[in-house]
């Protein structure tokens, strides 16, 4: 049997990672920077300001205002005094998608055509709630610009994402997903331009939630992380999620 080739986690660059590491050999930094310059080239459009959702969102947001020569501003503040102060990387892991409350600033926003740069949409719940926030203090459009691919699958390799009949990429074109949100203009990484950034490592990830295209197939089942309980008796998971791998194709 064909031994299959380790792959590299693509979202330790777009959102699990600090921006001060270097994983898999790049600067994550330079990666968030780079994702951010590429979606103010490939979707442009006239703002007044470009803002973050913080913290993930921030440096793709630097990087897209440097290129589309537009101030960065602070747009949007996460508060430390609500919900959780800090999160644990495995914590993050299982929040993946989830968002500390955030606090518009209205000096920022108050009459401006805002572009808002955010790391990535899950359900999209949390995308509208932002939309919602911004037009509430004062913006007068919302430009929604996300430093990943649409996500359309599931993670089978220990990131807790969602099912795909909970992404709402899975189910909506992304036309529907900004009508869904809100906003007055929504633009994805596309997956090739993230690859071409990435040129000759770019065969050493994996992308399976943005293609489907899964580097090792998941077997019938799979366990939730955190949870490894198999009691080794029955054979399966005590007490968690599991998931039929059926519908992913090669
Ligand atoms: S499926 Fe997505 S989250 Fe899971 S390992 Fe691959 S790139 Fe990372």
């Amino acid at each position: 049997m064909r031994r299959p080739e380790p792959k590299s986690c693509i979202f330790e660059h777009i959102y699990f990672a600090l921006p001060n590491s270097v994983v898999f050999g790049r600067s994550v930094y330079e990666s968030r920077r780079a994702f951010g310059e590429i979606l103010a080239m490939e979707a442009p459009v006239e703002c007044d300001v470009v803002i973050a959702v913080p913290d993930s969102g921030v440096v793709a947001a630097i990087g897209y205002a440097a290129k589309a020569g537009v101030p960065f501003q602070q747009g949007l503040i996460r508060s430390h005094y609500v919900g959780r102060t800090f999160i644990e990387p495995s914590q993050k892991i299982r929040d993946f998608g989830v968002k500390l409350k955030l606090s518009p600033v209205r000096a920022v926003l108050e009459g401006k055509r805002v572009v808002v740069v955010d790391d990535s949409i899950v359900r999209g719940t949390t995308s509208s709630k932002i939309v919602r926030l911004l037009k509430e203090a004062g913006a007068s459009e919302v430009h929604m610009r996300i430093a990943s691919p649409p996500i359309i699958g599931s993670c089978y390799y220990g990131v807790d994402t969602p099912s795909a009949e909970e992404l709402i990429s899975y189910k909506m074109k992304v036309e529907e997903v900004r009508q869904f949100i809100g906003s007055d203009s929504l633009a994805f990484l596309p997956l090739g331009s993230l690859q071409n950034m990435l040129g000759a490592d770019s065969p050493n990830f994996c992308y399976a939630c943005f293609s489907g295209q899964y580097p090792i197939m998941p077997g019938s089942k799979v366990k939730r992380v955190g949870d490894f309980v198999d009691d080794g008796v029955t054979g399966d998971v005590d007490g968690g999620w599991v998931q039929t791998a059926a519908p992913v194709k090669a």
